[in-house]
């Protein structure tokens, strides 16, 4: 039986540098002994590109390389909203796979699915449409064409109108959308699903069309970090590390 922890929404960057030391911490103690660890996205703060020199982000670098190639743990990664342009050279460099988005897993022969949680979100019209334009790969294509310091410009102006359109959305808007959170449970013909992305975790129990499902929403990082743990033993129960 394999020993898997998932974790999402860390929202890692140096200039929150108790975060850092709180992953560090956790891939010694509770990932350095599974045998995967799967990150549903949200990893990082912000990343623009694998060519930024990003020396804020060696040491985290550093570890999953370490938890790969010393502790034995292999690393699944998943996009979110923020991390979106991790690419295969960064994942080569920490010897992590990226997977898609959503991604099933089979585990005591259950199916399983992990999403990061933003395509549930489909009352956010504007960030839907948004999603659909950085993740064609034509546009990925071009914006890595500029240079990093263009790059980051247009970020930041992108970032600045999310935050004041976001600060207008209301509450309901950024939380999932029911209906197709059970959509997704019954094309893919599943019972249980774990994504992040809302930081609102959470387990939610519901009948759809007769089948008991079960979604387990992971939360944020800050001071503490939320994860999961599937293993021969424990029941399905979010773990808070501290
Ligand atoms: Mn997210």
């Amino acid at each position: 039986m394999k020993d898997i922890v998932i974790i999402s929404d860390l929202h890692l960057m140096p200039e929150r540098p108790e975060t850092i030391a709180l992953f560090l911490r956790f891939a010694e103690d509770i990932a350095a002994k599974a045998d995967t660890l799967y990150i549903l996205g949200d990893f990082l703060e912000v990343w623009w590109g694998d060519d930024d020199p990003a020396t804020g982000y060696q040491v985290v670098f550093n570890r999953l390389t370490k938890l790969v190639t010393e502790n034995n743990t292999d690393i699944f990664f998943m996009h979110g909203n923020r991390d979106f342009m991790i690419g295969n050279a960064l994942a080569k460099q920490c010897h992590f796979k990226i997977i898609e988005d959503p991604h099933k897993i089979s585990y005591k022969g259950q199916d399983i699915l992990l999403m990061h949680g933003d395509t549930l979100c489909t009352d956010d019209i504007e960030y839907q449409q948004f999603r659909k334009m950085v993740r064609n790969p034509e546009w990925q294509q071009q914006f890595l064409d500029k240079s990093l310091d263009e790059r980051f410009q247009i970020a930041k102006s992108v970032r600045e109108k999310s935050q004041q359109s976001t600060s207008e959305k209301n509450e309901y808007i950024m939380d999932v959308n029911q209906a197709e959170t059970d959509k997704v449970f019954i094309d893919n013909h599943i019972k249980l699903m774990i994504h992040g992305h809302t930081h609102r975790p959470a387990i939610h129990h519901k009948n759809i069309n007769g089948h008991e499902t079960t979604r387990i929403v992971l939360g944020d990082w800050h001071s503490t970090g939320s994860y999961l743990h599937l293993n021969a033993s424990s029941d399905l129960q979010l773990q808070t590390y501290q």
